[in-house]
């Protein structure tokens, strides 16, 4: 069969999290939270569903959400929305993604793109019959090259895909960066489609450098957010796109044919929820298990790298007798075997399986798991 996605197998999270469960492993791997969701959101949710919330939603979403959206946008980075006609609630930001590539990659467009990249990225650009740029960030800075993004600029490059805070590095964008991204992309028609799922988890007193901030980025910009990483709800799938009237009219007639609208009880339970400011506690949150988790592993042996947002933080073995020998994927998958703890290796977000012997942990998880995870690593010492 000629594939159009020939090496793409089993995903990285899929495959680390089969391996946790068969090994009884800490599963620090996979991004998701191990506790549940507010209460209340569940109360709100049964309120939904038996309120006969039941039927499709509008396809850019419920109108009520799309206002709280825009509400929260506007207070936390100065930009006005529409909800009418420049928000569209999507299934997950991974779809919000894709529907945004889908509209508007042509064969043959080519797309910008930061290694290590979130892995569903380079597949639904080849999906749309689109070449990815990869640009390679390196340990253990991972900073933008503006020299190597200039020299990726071409005649075909129809978008850039930029990510911050960063998956899997735990890094952010400055306002520096932001203010280099706007002066390449000024004398082009390259729009950008800016991964923002982790906006609100930025730590030690560092803003998020939303693209909605910068008047000459947003005017070019898809931003996409999630309420599953907001919310501790990542079954929900479900978060948004906003982006300005032309480029959203395009993402509609793309997304409409995808889901056509995404499930409707939630955006109901959300749209009252949303008011009450949850993310704002949530840098604060994810701080503190930073905190507990990198002090509780400080001297296991590993090299940890700076968590500037994001719930993930990373480590380096390389300099580890015998086990510094093993690739990243060898190495994570003895972890979860023989220490009991799984995490996910950096290679797994190269498109070449480039390997600095990196591998991520995330920390989104009860402060018990965290204990029994670093009580475990010790062994490594
Ligand atoms: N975003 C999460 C992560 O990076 C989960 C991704 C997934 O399972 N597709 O781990």
């Amino acid at each position: 069969f000629d594939s159009k996605l020939p090496h793409a197998g089993t995903t990285i999270f899929t495959h680390m999290t089969v391996l946790a469960q068969q090994a009884n492993a800490v599963n620090l791997g996979q991004g998701f939270p191990d506790f549940d969701c507010d209460p209340e959101l569940l109360r709100l949710m049964q309120e939904a569903l038996q309120s006969g919330h039941n039927q499709y939603a509008p396809m850019a979403g419920v109108p009520a959400l799309r206002e709280a959206v825009a509400q929260q946008i506007q207070a936390l980075y100065g930009r006005t929305y529409d909800p009418g006609t420049e928000i569209t609630i999507t299934a997950g930001a991974t779809q919000a993604i894709h529907a945004a590539i889908s509209a508007l990659v042509r064969p043959g467009d080519e797309v910008i793109l930061f290694e290590p990249a979130f892995d569903s990225y380079e597949p639904a650009i080849l999906l749309n019959g689109g070449k990815p740029v990869p640009i390679r960030l390196r340990a253990p800075d991972y900073r933008p090259d503006w020299d190597a993004v200039l020299a990726a600029l071409s005649p075909r490059t129809r978008a850039i895909l930029i990510n911050s805070p960063h998956n899997p590095t735990a890094r952010l964008w400055t306002a520096e960066d932001m203010q280099m991204l706007a002066e390449v992309l000024r004398d082009t028609n390259v729009v950008v489609i800016s991964d923002e799922v982790y906006e609100h988890m930025v730590f030690d007193g560092k803003r998020h450098e939303s693209v909605a901030r910068y008047p000459e980025l947003a005017e070019r910009s898809y931003v996409v957010s999630s309420f599953g990483k907001a919310f501790h709800i990542t079954g929900w799938k479900i978060a948004y796109c906003l982006a300005p009237r032309a480029l959203m009219a395009e993402f509609q007639k793309a997304h409409q044919f995808i889901v056509f609208c995404t499930h409707a009880p939630s955006q109901h339970a959300l749209a009252q929820y949303l008011p009450c400011g949850a993310h704002l506690q949530l840098a604060a949150f994810y701080q503190q298990k930073r905190d507990l988790f990198v002090n509780a592993v400080a001297n296991c042996g590993l090299r940890w790298l700076p968590s500037e947002g994001s719930y993930f933080v990373s480590a380096s073995f390389a300099h580890l007798p015998v086990l510094g020998e093993m690739s990243s994927l060898e190495f994570s998958e003895w972890l979860t075997r023989e220490i009991g703890v799984a995490c996910i290796p950096l290679s797994a977000f190269y498109h070449d399986g480039f390997d600095e012997k990196v591998v991520r942990f995330c920390f989104a998880k009860r402060e018990d798991t965290l204990h029994e995870a670093a009580r475990r690593l010790q062994r490594l010492s």
